[in-house]
């Protein structure tokens, strides 16, 4: 079955996933993707960005800087309200997120009402608890030379931050995009990178981590218009993950989040949840975030956020639709659909049914017999062949040829070439495909 545990397991077997700094004993809420990861990973965003800005006329690619100035956390609301609350237990000190221990309660949960949970400490047992404190989650750092012995005003003028989030980067961004490109409306920005937050306690595998990669599209509306350019937004985001990604359309499920639970910014947002094997979690957010970021930022820079319609003349601040993704989540999902145990001719197997366009490898190329100098000359033959064609090619002549298939299935190569001595005659080679292991011979010059 798809557990949790399975798939962690074979993200670290077959070199997809390891622990951050791993050699050094790991270090907490940080992964490291390895080849085949890696490979998954790219072949993911790359989709994403295909379809949602190189595909489209109406969308505009960015990549913006990870430390940017830190007004732009002011203008934004991060620097007052971008954090968790913290609790502390008196016996112990171990250190918590009071809504992540206790039921019932939420993010603005005071320390009276936590008390009132009587919750237990999760590492000692015992019911002795400090005040709730507030915790900012974004990772401070300071740019230029500063000295250990400055003084703090010194210090403090040098203060950065790392991105807690990749869509600050789009809307600082916007006047210069159109000012340069002269855009019409309704025109997004999209950009991917990474994002950082200072979890108080990282868990769930790629789930929660501190430090993630986004995908995002701003996409900026009139406002008479984001209700319909909300269910483009929404369309697209089906197409994508259904179409796109293969994910399977029953395990995702649209959640309208009410208005108490919605960021302060927002007059509409949807999260896109989906059933992973610990259980139902978010997978991405869409959200109407109006014209509160471009309003914040003109009040902070003093400079106007304002769009003048070439037809009509009007202008106004535009409105926000923000699908917005995080890559780890996506790869999680896409591993939990993929992940399959079955049984061929009484023998288990562990396969990966990885769509093909985002399979680390397309082929993996293999002679019959490692022995046999002529099967080999061939087998690179029709290798490099593929490689030309297909990039994404493997070549394995380990073990035997049961061992190989094996090794490919678990990695989601969607076909298996072998190269035997009918092919030395007839130029025909075995195809075995993955899903079905079924085996078809084919002429090298059709593959
Ligand atoms: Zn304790």
């Amino acid at each position: 079955m798809e557990n949790l545990d399975n798939i962690v397991s074979l993200c670290k077997r077959r070199g997809f996933i390891f622990q951050g700094s791993d050699v050094y004993g790991g270090m907490a809420g940080t992964w490291d993707f390895g080849p085949l990861g890696t490979a998954l990973k790219k072949n993911i965003m790359d989709a994403w960005w295909k379809f949602f800005v190189e595909d489209r006329n109406d969308m505009y690619g960015i990549d913006a800087a990870i430390i940017m100035n830190p007004r732009t956390w002011v203008a934004s609301g991060h620097t007052a309200t971008f954090a968790d609350p913290l609790v502390e237990c008196k016996e112990c000190k171990s250190r918590f997120r009071a809504d992540k221990i206790a039921d019932g309660i939420n993010e603005s949960v005071t320390t009276e009402e936590f008390l009132n949970t009587h919750t237990k400490c999760p590492v000692c047992g015992k019911e002795s608890w400090g005040p709730i404190r507030k915790f900012n989650m974004m990772f401070e750092t300071h740019v230029g030379a500063i000295l250990p012995d400055d003084d703090e005003a010194t210090s403090n003028k040098n203060i950065a931050y790392l991105r807690p989030e990749t869509a600050q980067g789009i809307f600082t961004n916007y006047k210069n995009v159109v000012d340069t490109f002269y855009p019409n409306l309704p025109f997004g920005l999209a950009q991917q990178g990474k994002a950082f937050r200072n979890e108080i306690s990282p868990r769930d595998f790629i789930l929660r981590d501190r430090e993630c990669s986004q995908m995002e599209v701003e996409y900026f509306v009139h406002p008479d218009t984001w209700e319909q350019n909300f269910e483009l937004m929404r369309t697209l985001q089906h197409e994508f993950l259904e179409n796109v990604i293969g994910l399977p359309k029953e395990k995702i499920h649209e959640l309208e989040v009410p208005a108490e639970d919605r960021a302060h910014y927002s007059k509409r947002t949807i999260d896109f949840m989906y059933d992973y094997p610990g259980g139902e979690e978010e997978l991405m957010g869409l959200a109407y975030r109006t014209d509160f970021d471009l309003s914040n930022i003109q009040r902070e820079s003093g400079k106007s956020m304002e769009y003048r319609d070439k037809q009509t003349g009007e202008s106004f601040i535009p409105h926000v639709i923000e699908p917005s993704i995080g890559v780890e989540r996506l790869f999680l999902a896409v591993m939990t659909a993929a992940y399959t145990e079955d049984e061929i001719n009484g023998e288990k197997r562990t396969v990966l049914k990885l769509p093909e366009n985002l399979a680390p490898y397309k082929f993996c190329v293999s002679p019959l017999l490692k022995n046999k100098p002529e099967l080999i000359t061939k087998a690179k033959e029709v290798f490099d062949l593929l490689k030309n064609k297909y990039s994404h090619v493997t070549w394995d002549d380990s073990g035997n040829i049961g061992k190989r298939y094996r090794k490919q299935d678990e990695i989601g190569t969607p076909k298996c070439i072998v190269i035997d001595f009918d092919t030395l005659n007839d130029n025909t080679v075995t195809v075995r495909d993955r899903n079905t292991t079924k085996q078809t011979r084919v002429n090298i010059a059709n593959l």
